[in-house]
């Protein structure tokens, strides 16, 4: 099995490592691909991260979603200077006193960048090692998470080279045990494999139930001033926190011209409503409308210039509901 040619394959540092691991949860493989490489040319260090602003870091992650992320790893780099004299943390523990690492991006560090014994357990693994076992319980709750954890441990700790042995887990997962027709003719570990034996590998692991996605509805007000756009910035915590948006009223059904007058004092007028589109997140579906408005001289905006939007810190969402502003 060849490892996929990723650009924090390249090079390992154990910065770089850490970098690509924030960067991967939960996020598709080719869209950190692209990200990563201009995120390294700025904050090549974790040191250059700590100085930099917030809003710099945000606009560089812009387009890998889940903000919260990239404020974990600023806050994880200034940890990191401060109190591990720039570099990063070794063993498992130590990286998941910091920010955003959990168990598995901590296991993923400290084998991959340290060569530490350390377990890994995400989705990819949970698939290999239940049909590795033939695992036809449920893989959540505390039972099963114990069973994977202490299975990815033995697998590890045995292995000659605990980063080959994580990364091969993981790939498998990637590119051949995946969730539908797993390419078992293929697969390097088929003789050992239960499920392949008992030809289970199409329903394990068992389907998880989903759970229902909610629907919310973000009311975009765009007022355009001579190739500029008002905005505020969001709240601190929930979605987008602390990123660049034009004002948003958020409700859970869509509400009528007089409400949103009502609610959001500064739009002097609704000038018209500019059409809708959908964003999922991981559990919502936001559909955001969009209208232009005039907002009142007291209303509190920083106006941008639309041509350098993507410079600045704001999600996917709003450069959408700038084009839909912006179209005539
Ligand atoms: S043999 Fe098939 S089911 Fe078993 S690990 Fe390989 S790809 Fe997965």
């Amino acid at each position: 099995m060849v490892l996929r040619d990723l650009p924090w394959r390249k090079r390992r540092t154990p910065w770089r490592v850490f970098v690509s691991e924030v960067m991967l949860q939960q996020t598709q493989v080719s869209r950190v691909a692209e990200k990563f490489p201009a995120f390294l040319r700025r904050f090549p260090t974790p040191k250059r991260l700590a100085s930099s602003c917030e809003q710099d870091v945000l606009s560089l992650w812009q387009g890998l979603g889940y903000y919260r992320r990239a404020k974990n790893l600023h806050a994880a780099a200034k940890i990191i200077t401060a109190r591990f004299g720039g570099r990063v943390p070794q063993t498992s523990h130590e990286l998941q006193s910091l920010p955003g690492i959990g168990r598995y991006s901590a296991g993923a560090i400290a084998s991959i960048a340290f060569g530490q014994a350390a377990p890994i357990v995400d989705g990819n693994v949970v698939r290999v090692l239940s049909r590795l076992a033939d695992w036809r319980e449920s893989t959540k709750g505390n039972i099963a998470n114990e069973w994977l954890w202490s299975t990815a441990e033995k697998f590890v700790c045995g292995a000659k080279s605990p980063a080959v042995l994580n990364e091969a887990l993981m790939e498998l997962g990637a590119t051949v045990c995946v969730p539908k027709n797993p390419r078992c003719m293929v697969c390097p570990v088929r003789v050992c494999c239960a499920a392949f034996k008992a030809n289970s590998q199409e329903f394990v692991p068992l389907k998880q139930t989903a759970v229902p996605r909610r629907t919310v509805v973000h009311h975009a007000f765009v007022e355009i001033r001579k190739g500029t756009m008002g905005v505020q910035t969001r709240p601190a915590k929930g979605l987008w926190a602390g990123m660049l948006s034009p004002p948003v009223f958020e409700s859970a059904t869509v509400c009528n011209a007089r409400k949103l007058l009502r609610e959001r004092p500064e739009i002097k007028r609704i000038e018209q409503f500019r059409g809708e589109f959908e964003f999922l997140t991981t559990h919502r579906t936001i559909r955001i409308r969009v209208y232009a408005v005039e907002f009142c001289s007291q209303a509190k905006l920083r106006w941008i210039e639309l041509e350098k939007l993507k410079k600045y810190a704001v999600s996917n969402a709003v450069l959408r509901i700038a084009d839909a502003a912006a179209k005539k």
